[in-house]
């Protein structure tokens, strides 16, 4: 594929034409850096057009690439309101696509390119030779495709079973579009499984169809302790959206009109008489929830590394992002869902100018954010172009969830937002830890 480019012109290599990879080329672009865009879908965002309903909780001013801004400020493209907050149709439709179709980016975008594998020329995984020196078909690659192409089975094991997907017509992963799918949800029983922004979505969706149609009934399962847990900061998170998804729950919750399952451990999903039957355990005790009709699996995404086999990677053995950034972000013992600034140098595996940014760097963890990746690309990039100053030099600003400094005791690690180095309020911003030192010092303990 790549074989059209001047040996001594090779490209950087963008695998994934979403927010974080557009923001990769933006800043290529700057550095007067050759570059490609392989993207799997259709479209650029092809991922976040599957969510293009759901309103984002993050205004525009934290959506936007800087130096996307000035590559599109720069033909005349005016910036949606600051204070905006866009649906994902509209983060693609605003500011995706223009920034695709520049000239500088639009001749090197291929879509419906999936990249299947990635590996040094002539040099298998096993063969160590001059790895680092051997000349490869791009100057460098950077893997940005997300996670959202591989969502999470419905067992909380982990294991995907032949039921569950014998199942596919009557699952949807991630947040489906109730307006649009009004037949598919009505009058029906649906069973809603997971503790997130998406499952929240998901959940005040079918509610709002409940009004409508009396007898559309929600079950809601997830594995928290206690339901308060994921109400988050609410009127203390800094992301006015996110805290008011977390008060919208809080009211339907004790509105009665949902059936909450928690804590529940789902061991098996199987087809009966035209419905499915999930079992599992509720509190500990075995449990059955038969006559559902459809289901909503919101248990978030793992990282497809099924096309990295041949290159030397360091994954964490429990988050799957890089093993620099897992004690920040991995959600059975961080704190306050925060992570410091990082960039390029965190960023590294063994293979030498190759790297994972976006939502994807953090393997399983789902705490990710636009803004994190747009610093992530830009130090990256500044590396890769011979700025290895600017490359260590990362910020990173974000409000924070708030959950930290008023609910130490519940369990705030479930929350967003990287913090500010300065906060020291909510422990957040602090330095690297080992993990044992996360949970001796951990303010969620
Ligand atoms: C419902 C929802 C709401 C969110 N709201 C916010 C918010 O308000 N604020 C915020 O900061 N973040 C938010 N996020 C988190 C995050 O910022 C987004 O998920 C964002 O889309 C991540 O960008 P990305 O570029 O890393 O990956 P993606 O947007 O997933 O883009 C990856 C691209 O790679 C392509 N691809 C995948 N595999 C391959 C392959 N093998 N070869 C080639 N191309 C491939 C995909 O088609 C896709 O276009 C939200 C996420 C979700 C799911």
């Amino acid at each position: 594929m790549m074989g059209q480019f001047d040996k001594n012109a090779l490209p950087v290599a963008i695998i994934g034409g979403g927010p974080v990879g557009l923001a990769a080329a933006a800043h290529l672009i700057k550095k007067g850096e050759k570059f490609i865009v392989l993207e799997a879908g259709e479209s650029v965002g092809s991922s976040i057009l599957e969510w293009g309903h759901v309103q984002m909780f993050s205004p525009w001013q934290y959506n936007i690439d800087q130096a996307a801004k000035e590559l599109l400020e720069n033909a005349g493209w005016t910036s949606p309101d600051e204070e905006a907050l866009p649906t994902g149709r509209e983060l693609v439709e605003k500011y995706l696509l223009p920034l695709s179709n520049l000239p500088e980016i639009k001749e090197q975008i291929m879509l419906q390119a999936k990249v299947v594998g990635v590996a040094k020329k002539a040099h298998d995984k096993l063969k160590t030779g001059k790895r680092d020196t051997v000349p490869i078909e791009a100057k460098a690659v950077i893997d940005s495709s997300g996670t959202w192409t591989n969502p999470n089975p419905i067992l909380s094991n982990g294991i995907w079973t032949n039921a569950e997907r014998q199942l596919h017509n009557e699952i949807h992963y991630g947040i489906p579009n109730v307006v649009q799918l009004e037949n598919r949800y009505q009058n029906k029983t649906t069973l809603v499984i997971g503790s997130g922004h998406s499952a929240i979505n998901a959940l005040l969706g079918l509610a709002t169809l409940q009004q409508k149609y009396s007898d559309t009934k929600i079950y809601w399962v997830l594995r928290k302790k206690q339901i308060h847990e994921v109400y988050g900061g609410q009127e203390n998170d800094g992301l006015a959206a996110r805290g008011e998804l977390g008060i919208r729950i809080q009211q339907l919750v004790e509105s009665g009109r949902i059936n909450i399952l928690t804590p529940f451990h789902i061991n098996g999903v199987y087809p009966t008489n035209d419905k499915i039957t999930v079992v599992g355990e509720l509190s500990g005790e075995e449990f059955t929830i038969g006559d559902i009709d459809e289901m909503v699996v919101s248990t978030g995404f793992r990282p497809d590394t099924s096309f990295l086999n041949e290159v030397r990677i360091n994954l964490d053995s429990t988050v799957e992002s890089i093993d620099t950034l897992a004690p920040l972000i991995d959600p059975n013992i961080h704190s306050c869902g925060t992570v410091r600034p990082h960039g390029e140098q965190e960023l590294r595996h063994p293979e030498k100018n190759f790297y994972i940014v976006g939502m994807k760097s953090y393997g399983r963890a789902p705490t990710f954010l636009l803004a994190t990746g747009y610093e992530q690309v830009r130090s990256v990039v500044a590396y890769l172009t011979g700025d290895v100053e600017g490359a260590k030099e990362v910020h990173l600003e974000l409000p924070e969830t708030g959950v930290c400094s008023v609910n130490l005791a519940s369990n705030s690690c479930d929350s967003d937002i990287p913090a500010t180095e300065t906060n020291d309020r909510s422990c957040c911003g602090s330095p690297v830890l080992t993990r044992l030192e996360m949970k001796n010092n951990s303010c969620c303990e």
